[in-house]
């Protein structure tokens, strides 16, 4: 009985707490605040931007959330800031987990759900 989904990640997301994320009021709350989110973001974009020495015009104000982008560990589904999409995060927000796969590895994985205003007081 083996899922297509499944391919190691127990060595790294077994009895992890994953934060619940709704986009894109996350993206928002994380622009208004400037917050740990945010920074990540910027920091991604600035990377990009100086590897590839395009974009500049995209590192103003809002436009910088185009440069991020996640996959879900599991079935990679896509997660973007600006479309509506419920994703579950570890707490350094490497791994992302889409909503079916955390309700089908829930229980066999141990994980513990939590906000995202907790992993945001964390920062
Ligand atoms: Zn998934």
């Amino acid at each position: 009985m083996s899922d297509w989904r499944l391919n190691g990640q127990e060595k790294y997301l077994s009895n992890k707490t994953l934060y619940k994320i709704t986009f894109p009021a996350f993206w928002e709350t994380a622009y208004k605040d400037q917050n740990a989110f945010f920074r990540k973001v910027e920091q991604y974009a600035k990377e990009h931007v100086e590897r590839t020495n395009r974009g500049h015009e995209f590192l103003e104000g809002e436009k910088i959330q185009h440069f991020w982008h996640e996959h879900c560990e599991f079935c990679w589904e896509k997660a973007l800031t600006d479309q509506a999409c419920t994703f579950y995060c570890t707490e350094d927000m490497y791994y992302w987990v889409c909503e079916e796969c955390f309700r089908d590895f829930q229980e066999q994985f141990n994980w513990q759900e939590e906000t995202a205003e907790a992993l945001l007081s964390n920062s």
